[in-house]
């Protein structure tokens, strides 16, 4: 196989999969001190701290390279902030680490089978830092000297190359010149320099004289590159991830599926052509691989194959840390008869590393609710964020959460730019909670149909 081609540079973290994007639009990171202690309210997190602690030490983990192959379960009840976390997790690593989020139910698709969707999630969450060299111009050039002086002769002396980034001296004479143009300069070359300008022009291999190179003036400089070639080396990485290098190399897809993500399936052939060739590229010191993150969230969606394909992939050579929610109690493990923690099967939960979220307090409703509302431009006013809280309290936060911009809404209705009491009222009155949808269900269940 040839060597695969890298030529993209596509780093944006791909959290698509999460449908409620905005709703943590608030979240800039986990809110932690240089010690990774959590602050009460910070990058838009609130509370939680302990598993906000205990997802700083996963960060900590996982920006060290330790972590890959490893698995992490959020687990708690609804609204407590597992997701908000993972995002928060995503922000503070930064772009260098690819972070890639899908929901349960997003494997499940007509297109892909179970494996091939799973196959390519964990590898969008492998990151491949690619070194290589290229050739450059540092700066602009500002100044061009050539001391021939010391002896007198055009093939020895000194050319001092000044450009806004740095100054370079290049020994004229027998050695190889390495200079700052886009040109190639080679062995037996003039090239000329313009003082004023600093504009290096090749003018081919005529003039190499040193008579006529000295009746030139003082104003244009003439230079004979004696061996090698005009150019500065330099070393540049970017980041690409494993499914990037699988798509741009399969040949029925191509990378333009990489903008469409209609990428089908992948022919296993590729991957392991790939896999080879990035070992090798590890190996020879120009690739590094950056285990990054998969979040599947509400995990309990997966079904027993899933859940084996899992425990198979976390024990591959290119393994990103695998981070799970759900907020399943004791429940049906899909594809089995069998109940378990979470809806997970043991051998799964037995390798994952598990960290809880618990219901928030009145103030901690209160302060996310404040955030939410400066996050999306509604003015509350105190009653409004009081009942508001009130109502996180009795039914969840997500619901006070929803209720921010339809009270706005309503509050709008009559002319106003502020929330008020009676806005949060009447949009509770309009929108049911969970609760009281069920309890509605009861009282007419006899006009439903079954
Ligand atoms: P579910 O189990 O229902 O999926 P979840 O635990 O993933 O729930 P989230 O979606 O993270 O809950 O939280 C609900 C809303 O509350 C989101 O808008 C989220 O950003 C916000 N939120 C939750 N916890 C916090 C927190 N500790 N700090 C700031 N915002 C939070």
């Amino acid at each position: 196989m040839s060597t695969p081609s890298i030529s993209t540079n596509v780093q944006e973290k791909d959290v698509s999969g999460l449908a409620l994007i905005a709703a943590h639009s608030h979240i800039t990171g986990l809110g932690l001190d240089d010690n990774l202690q959590p602050k009460e309210s910070a990058q838009g997190m609130v509370g939680q701290l302990k598993a906000r602690k205990a997802a700083g030490v996963i960060l900590r983990m996982i920006q060290a390279g330790k972590i890959g192959g490893r698995a992490v379960l959020m687990a708690g009840p609804p609204s407590t902030g597992k997701t908000a976390i993972a995002m928060g997790l995503s922000q503070s690593l930064g772009s260098e680490v690819p972070f890639t989020a899908v929901a349960g139910s997003e494997i499940f698709s007509l297109d892909l089978s179970k494996t091939e969707s799973l196959t390519q999630a964990f590898r969008k969450s492998i990151g491949i830092r690619i070194k290589e060299e290229t050739e450059i111009i540092e700066g602009e050039v500002v100044e061009i000297q050539i001391d021939r002086s010391i002896t007198g002769g055009h093939k020895q002396g000194k050319l001092t190359i000044k450009t806004t980034d740095m100054e370079t001296v290049y020994e004229l004479g027998n050695k190889m010149i390495e200079g700052l143009t886009k040109e190639k300069v080679l062995a037996g070359d003039v090239i000329s320099i313009d003082k004023a300008s600093g504009k290096i022009t090749k003018l081919g291999k005529s003039f190499t004289r040193a008579r006529d190179y000295d009746a030139m003036g003082p104003d244009t400089k003439f230079v004979q590159c004696p061996e090698g070639e005009l150019q500065k080396r330099k070393e540049v990485v970017h980041t690409v991830s494993l499914h990037e290098i699988d798509v741009i190399n399969s040949r029925q897809q191509g990378f333009l599926a990489l903008f469409s993500g209609d990428t089908g399936e992948i022919r296993s052939e590729v991957r392991d052509q790939i896999n080879t060739k990035v070992a090798e590229w590890k190996e020879e010191g120009k690739a590094e691989i950056v285990p990054g993150v998969l979040f599947i969230d509400e995990v309990h969606m997966l079904d027993i194959e899933c859940f084996s394909f899992i425990n198979r992939a976390l024990e591959d050579e290119f393994a990103p840390t695998v981070f799970m929610a759900t907020n399943r109690g004791i429940s049906k493990t899909r594809g089995t008869k069998y109940k378990s923690p979470h809806g997970l099967p043991m051998d799964l939960l037995d390798r994952s590393i598990i960290i809880h979220t618990s219901p928030y307090n009145a103030d901690e409703i209160r302060t996310i609710l404040s955030i939410r509302s400066t996050e999306e431009e509604v003015e509350l006013s105190a009653d409004a964020l009081a009942l508001l809280t009130k109502i996180g309290e009795e039914t969840s936060l997500r619901y006070a959460s929803n209720l921010i911009s339809v009270s706005q809404q309503i509050s709008l209705k009559r002319r106003s730019n502020t929330v008020d009491l009676p806005d949060v009222k009447r949009a509770y009155t309009l929108f049911l909670d969970s609760d009281r949808s069920v309890k509605y269900l009861e009282e007419f269940s006899s006009l439903f149909i079954d």
